[in-house]
């Protein structure tokens, strides 16, 4: 074999082996509310086990660096054969990636070891996409993209999340700051970033969205976690808000 050609094998499977064996530096656990979920000009479904009750529900708990870039495989590689080459080889653009996803597609979501999670999961996991109306579809597609990443397994990946939302349940602690769902009302968004930060003891990012009518909501809020899903920590990163007005509604569901 040529040793160019040679290089560019060794690259490429070195590259390949990396990606299995991500490491990141902390999670997202992702919430949505229900309500800025449904009332969007896409609007939503319920789930087959009926309307999910009003309150947030978790979206994923998603393993994320502190810094986008790429990781030292990528780097030796980009030396090497040059940026364009190795965005071919590995699908990671110039900014690098933000996080690990698809870590092993091989490692399907089993009902069985997750069997006495399930009902939580119902209650606190709902899927509301008009996909499919099933959460188990759901808790499968987080599992596959960013479960797979966490180094942790199918049991304690879920169990972690849930353990989590219900140490701190936001929907009572903005409820406590005054923060109650309303179709008229809106809030600043700094009395919520307060809130929850009083509330868990530490600072999250919030994500919005817009109503059918363009009114800007609270839709996710993603609370940072350490790199074993057990404990809060406050984000190593601010994320952009996608709140375009410092006024936000919490939309009645
Ligand atoms: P992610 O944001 O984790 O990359 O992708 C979420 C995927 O899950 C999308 O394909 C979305 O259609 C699907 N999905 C199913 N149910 C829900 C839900 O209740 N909320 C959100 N945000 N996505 C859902």
């Amino acid at each position: 074999m040529k040793p160019a050609i040679a290089v560019v094998v060794l690259l490429s499977s070195l590259l390949a082996v990396s990606s299995a064996a991500e490491k990141f530096d902390f999670f997202y656990l992702v919430q949505q509310w229900p309500g800025s979920f449904c009332d969007t000009r896409q609007g939503c479904c319920f789930p087959d086990t009926g309307k999910p009750a009003a309150d947030f529900g978790i979206h994923g708990l998603w393993p994320n660096y502190a810094k986008c870039g790429r990781g030292r495989q990528e780097e030796l590689a980009s030396a090497v054969l040059g940026e364009d080459d190795v965005a071919f080889l590995s699908g990671v653009g110039r900014r690098g990636k933000c996080w690990p996803e698809y870590c092993d597609d091989g490692n399907a979501l089993s009902p069985w070891e997750i069997r006495d999670l399930v009902a939580s999961l119902h209650r606190d996991w709902p899927t509301l996409s008009c996909k499919s109306g099933r959460s188990f579809e759901f808790w499968s597609y987080e599992w596959k993209k960013h479960g797979t990443c966490s180094n942790l397994a199918q049991h304690e990946y879920f169990a972690r999340a849930l353990a989590l939302k219900a140490r701190h349940n936001l929907t009572v602690i903005l409820a406590g700051a005054g923060i109650v769902p309303s179709d008229t009302e809106t809030y600043p968004l700094s009395s919520v970033r307060d809130a929850i930060a009083r509330g868990t003891g530490f600072t999250a990012n919030l994500e919005c969205n817009r109503d059918a009518d363009g009114n800007a909501q609270l839709f996710q809020v993603y609370q940072c976690v350490d790199r074993e899903g057990n404990k809060l920590i406050d984000c190593p990163l601010s994320m952009p808000t996608k709140c375009s007005r410092d006024q936000v509604k919490l939309p009645v569901f």
